[in-house]
């Protein structure tokens, strides 16, 4: 009770809704393929644990993460299968053994560095994740690679491959599409070569992210890497996903503003022709409602209508113009949620929903439903 009541805004997140839509993407596999589900950034900001949680008992295979503390701390909660770590940096490796986390490794210095590691530690048959870079050039492996990766593997019998990968560098535009294509032919090639080399191994191969899954199944492989889909964000077929978050809070105060005052920092917000009736909610900047929505430049929802922001978001707090809305103070609002989806606050801002999902504060409160 006390804390529904210190936590104004919250982020109400759809467990069930997360299943349905992972029940979705599962129904685009081929019998047998797994799902690698994307659990970095705190879920997508979904929060880590009971993600990871439902994931677990949804069957899952893998989870990913960014950075090794993430999957420390999927650890010390309990969760105990396998975790791969994507951007895995050197000086985390002994605490990633001690966590059996499993690293991507994209480079001929992160496999020596891990090989130490894995010797210091006396393990043996360790397993890593092979990148290769097909195009998106970000991290992995490349054709002149493979060669020389191969000869060193085979000196380094601590390690094993459990997975090879890449990454799409744009599944989800299909004036990308031939580019896509391309990738997905070069990954065939020399993951193929990677895989006869190590003919003892059942070696699971993976490429599709959510759009691929959708665009392109002959890219599935063994395995599927699964994230802003299972999070209810699709390019393709958005209609068979439900609504996993709402970022909701309340009104605290009700005011009305004469024509010719102001509202906010700045004097931005100008009553100009007849007077408003404002509500000031407790969300702002430092929550992640990003600034540049200041100024009418997004609406909450306040008992099923529209009611846009009036004036500078602050740091803490913003104020919406409710004028003409049967509105009181202690009534929800709706910030991004049903009548207000993600994706337009993205097309607003110009940029895509994982960034707004991602930076919503550790202090908004996620609630479980
Ligand atoms: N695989 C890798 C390596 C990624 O970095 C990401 C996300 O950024 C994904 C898969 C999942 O992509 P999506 O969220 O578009 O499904």
């Amino acid at each position: 009770i006390l804390e529904d009541k210190i936590h104004t805004t919250v982020l109400e997140v759809n467990l069930d809704h997360m299943i349905h839509n992972l029940n979705y993407f599962r129904s685009l596999l081929r019998e047998g393929e797994q799902v690698m589900a994307m659990v970095k950034a705190s879920g997508y900001g979904n929060g880590t644990f009971e993600v990871a949680n439902m994931l677990e008992q949804q069957g899952v295979g893998f989870l990913a993460v960014a950075f090794a503390d993430e999957g420390v701390a999927l650890r010390e909660a309990g969760i105990t299968m396998p975790i791969v770590v994507l951007n895995a940096d050197s000086d985390s490796f002994d605490l990633m053994l001690d966590y059996r986390l499993e690293p991507e490794i994209y480079s001929r210095s992160s496999l020596q560095s891990f090989a130490e590691t894995v010797r210091r530690n006396g393990e043996t048959d360790y397993p890593i994740h092979i990148k290769l870079d097909t195009g998106m050039h970000r991290l992995g492996f490349e054709r002149q690679d493979i060669d020389p990766l191969i000869d060193a593997l085979k000196t380094i019998p601590e390690l094993y491959i459990r997975t090879i990968f890449t990454h799409l560098a744009g599944s989800d535009e299909a004036r990308h599409d031939d580019f896509t294509r391309g990738q997905i032919a070069l990954f065939r090639e020399l993951s193929d070569r990677l895989v006869a080399a190590f003919p003892q191994r059942h070696i699971l191969r993976h490429v599709d992210n959510s759009a691929g899954i959708e665009r392109f199944p002959e890219a599935q492989f063994d395995m599927v890497r699964l994230g802003i889909g299972l999070y209810g964000i699709s390019v393709a077929h958005q209609e068979h996903l439900l609504p996993v978050s709402a970022l909701k809070s309340r009104i605290v105060q009700i005011k009305e503003v004469p024509v010719g005052d102001t509202v906010g920092y700045g004097r931005h917000g100008i009553v100009a022709e007849h007077p408003v009736r404002t509500a000031t909610v407790p969300i702002g900047y430092a929550d992640g409602l990003n600034r540049r929505l200041s100024c009418g430049k997004w609406s909450f929802i306040v008992n099923g209508r529209k009611a846009p922001i009036i004036g500078n978001i602050c740091m803490d707090t913003c104020m919406i113009d409710i004028t003409g809305i049967d509105a009181h103070e202690g009534d929800t609002v709706t910030v991004f949620g049903e009548g207000a989806p993600v994706g337009e606050m993205a097309d607003v801002l110009g940029t895509i929903p994982y960034e707004i999902m991602t930076g919503i504060s550790t202090r908004v409160k996620r609630i479980y439903t």
